[in-house]
C-alpha cells in the first residue's frame, strides 16, 4: 500500500512541512503530575525523532522511568 496516496495519513502539503525544531526538546523528558506522566512519543525522542527508531528509544525510556518510580519506596 502507499499510504503517500492515502488522505488520512499523509494530507496535502504535509510532505512539505518543515517545523520539526520542537522533536527531542528536552521538555518531553520531564514527567508531569508528579511523576505519573510521562511522554513517549516518536516526537520526543532525543534520537531519530520522527521514525520508528525513536518511538523505540522513547518507549524504553518511559517505560525504564516508570518501572523506576514503580519500584522506587
Ligand atoms: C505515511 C507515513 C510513513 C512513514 N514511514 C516511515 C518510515 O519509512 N520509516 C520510519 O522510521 N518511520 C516512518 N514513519 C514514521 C513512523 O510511523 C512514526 O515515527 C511512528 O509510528 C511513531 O510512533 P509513535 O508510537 O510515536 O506514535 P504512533 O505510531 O502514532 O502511535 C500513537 C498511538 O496512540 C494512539 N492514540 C492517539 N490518541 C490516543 C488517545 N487519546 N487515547 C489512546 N490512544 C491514542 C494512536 O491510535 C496510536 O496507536 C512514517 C509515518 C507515516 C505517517
Amino acid at each position: 500500500m502507499d499510504w503517500r496516496t492515502e488522505p488520512y495519513t499523509s494530507p496535502t502539503g504535509v510532505e512539505q512541512l518543515q517545523a520539526y525544531e520542537t522533536f527531542g526538546h528536552p521538555i518531553y523528558l520531564d514527567p508531569i503530575m508528579d511523576g505519573r506522566i510521562h511522554w513517549a512519543s516518536t516526537e520526543t525522542s532525543q534520537e531519530a525523532a520522527g521514525h520508528i527508531e525513536g518511538a523505540l528509544a522513547a518507549g524504553v525510556r518511559a517505560a525504564r522511568r516508570t518501572l523506576a518510580r514503580a519500584s522506587s519506596p
